[in-house]
């Protein structure tokens, strides 16, 4: 009976636990790191074969994005989530897949001009089909076995539709033993999706901290009335509100909202706008809520669906699938509202629409989530005077305006309440899925609010459950650059152009005192290459 920590650990992305008991290997996610992560993962103690079940806590690719890895490395098991993670599963994972085998294409692309050994995809678009058909979903709230002397149960967390809390109870040897894993907690009074439900009893709690050192903040804001004031000051001036956003659960907050700012009248003369979905994942996610309304929707959301009502749909709602479609929007002068992906402006169609909007003063673009550092939407937020797209400098004349939005994760605040909800006495708790010190510093704040025992593991640590022993707290050992063999030509690539950026500077340098005239065609050089490759 032992629990090791796998992803996440110290870490904001890749959740993957191991349960180990009566024989059985069992997964609690399996996600795929995001962005810069700190330290080294460790390798699973076994083969993806030996894997008897995965249970997946929701649909984000940070914990699920890596399960078509291992049905590719034979795993034939069951993966148990409720019905909406499924459903959700089934479009995210050929999304991912489909990425993989892009960017692998694009990058064999180079590799077959120059020569170079070819690139292999994580994952193709075969083995996310083959994880799907190993789903096996189940309804919130129903405990289910899952093997001799394992049961379990999914409660709503609501953090995202299907989202679950997962509430694992094992015998073995005569001894009994309950652990809980949060998923990811969602926030109170989200639209469409419940509140996070607590848990009345655990022996182990495992317990997600995105947020584990910071507030929310009291003051609620008002999203419906600066969005619908947003909408009619560009509506007043003749232009378009272009929205990039996330395809999954953001995209179906913006049509909720909508659909009451229409509702409502909000707009007066402009009611009657036009909104283009022009990204085909965030359709496909849109009817995949639309499919599961009577499991996972809040009582407002199901008030309205109980009057005929679909609360994502109104007058005016477009959707784009093709990409002709999504070409034809260019061709409608009306003021409209344009929502597309990728949500941060780094890919997809996105892209043509900043192009096509950008310039315009009357227009606005509008960000509706977080924008990671280095992205082309952080540098639309932090006040970029210009930005390449498609080869092409394009002058940033909109107005770009962000929508403080409504966080999908519980705040510090929201994380002990939930724990709160215990009423048993809890062995441990085990602090995962945050940055490295918030991790360590909510385990501290756990142990001073409720007293009990709790810590963050680093990657490979290991309890035994039966005696509440720690019998690892797992390494910390940084991350290098470049682990994964199939990895390194690409890494070697960027190293070599990095030594010749520094060649540059070197000759650079060497030319101080040079007629003036030289410098000035260098320069002017150095920054036509530069304008080329900045896109
Ligand atoms: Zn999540």
């Amino acid at each position: 009976m032992k629990l090791t920590f796998i992803g996440a650990a110290h870490e904001v992305t890749g959740s993957c636990h191991l349960l180990e008991t009566n024989g059985k290997h069992i997964l609690v996610d399996c996600g795929m790191e995001q962005g810069p992560d700190l330290y080294e993962n460790q390798e699973l103690p076994i083969a993806p074969v030996d894997i008897d079940f995965i249970l997946l806590t929701h649909a984000h690719i940070d914990h699920s994005g890596l399960i078509p890895l291992m049905t590719k490395n034979g795993f034939k098991g069951q993966i148990v989530t409720t019905f909406a993670t499924a459903d959700l599963c089934d479009i995210m994972l050929r999304d991912s897949a489909h990425i993989q085998e892009f960017e692998a294409e694009w990058r064999n692309r180079k590799a077959r001009r120059s020569g170079e050994p070819l690139y292999e995809p994580l994952y193709t678009m075969q083995d996310a089909m083959d994880a799907v058909e190993l789903l096996s979903p189940c309804d919130y709230d129903q405990r289910i076995e899952l093997c001799s002397g394992v049961e379990v149960r999914f409660t709503d967390i609501g953090h995202l539709l299907g989202s679950a809390c997962i509430e694992v109870w094992i015998t073995e040897d005569g001894v009994s033993r309950k652990i809980v894993f949060s998923g990811d907690v969602g926030n109170i009074d989200q639209p469409i999706i419940k509140d996070p439900k607590t848990i009345k009893e655990a022996d182990y709690v495992v317990i997600e901290s995105t947020y584990g050192n910071r507030l929310h903040g009291d003051e609620k804001p008002d999203y419906l009335g600066d969005f619908a004031e947003i909408l009619r000051e560009t509506f007043q001036k003749g232009g378009n509100v272009v929205i990039p956003s996330f395809a999954v659960g953001r995209t179906q907050e913006l049509l909720y909202f909508i659909r009451e700012i229409k509702e409502k009248n909000l707009l007066g003369d402009f009611t009657d706008f036009d909104v283009y979905v022009d990204s085909p994942l965030a359709i496909e996610a849109t009817s995949v809520f639309t499919k599961n309304q009577r499991g996972c929707f809040d009582e407002d959301a199901l008030n309205l669906v109980d009057k005929g009502i679909n609360p994502l749909v109104f007058p005016g709602l477009k959707l784009s699938v093709t990409s002709d479609d999504s070409k034809l929007i260019n061709f409608d002068s009306r003021p409209k509202v344009i929502i597309s992906a990728s949500g941060m402006c780094e890919a997809g169609r996105i892209r043509h629409h900043l192009k096509h909007n950008l310039w315009r003063k009357e227009c606005t673009i509008l960000f509706v989530g977080y924008q990671a550092v280095g992205t082309l939407g952080r540098k639309l937020i932090e006040g970029a005077p210009v930005v390449k797209l498609f080869g092409e400098t394009i002058e940033v004349s909109a107005r770009i305006e962000s929508l403080k939005g409504i966080s999908g994760h519980a705040d510090m605040n929201g994380l002990l309440g939930w724990l709160g909800g215990f009423e048993s006495d809890i062995k441990h708790v085990f602090v995962v899925h945050g940055e490295d010190q918030v991790t360590d510093s909510f385990a501290k704040t756990v142990t001073e609010r409720f007293g009990i025992s709790a810590f963050a593991p680093y990657s490979g640590g290991c309890v035994d459950l039966a005696t509440n022993q720690i019998l690892s707290e797992g390494s910390q050992i940084v991350k290098k650059k470049a682990d994964k063999p199939e990895r390194l030509r690409a890494e070697s690539a960027f190293n070599r152009t990095i030594n010749a950026g520094k060649y540059l500077l070197e000759v650079i340098m060497k030319n101080e005192g040079i007629a003036n005239k030289d410098l000035a065609k260098l320069e002017a050089q150095i920054k036509n290459l530069a304008d080329k490759w900045n896109r």
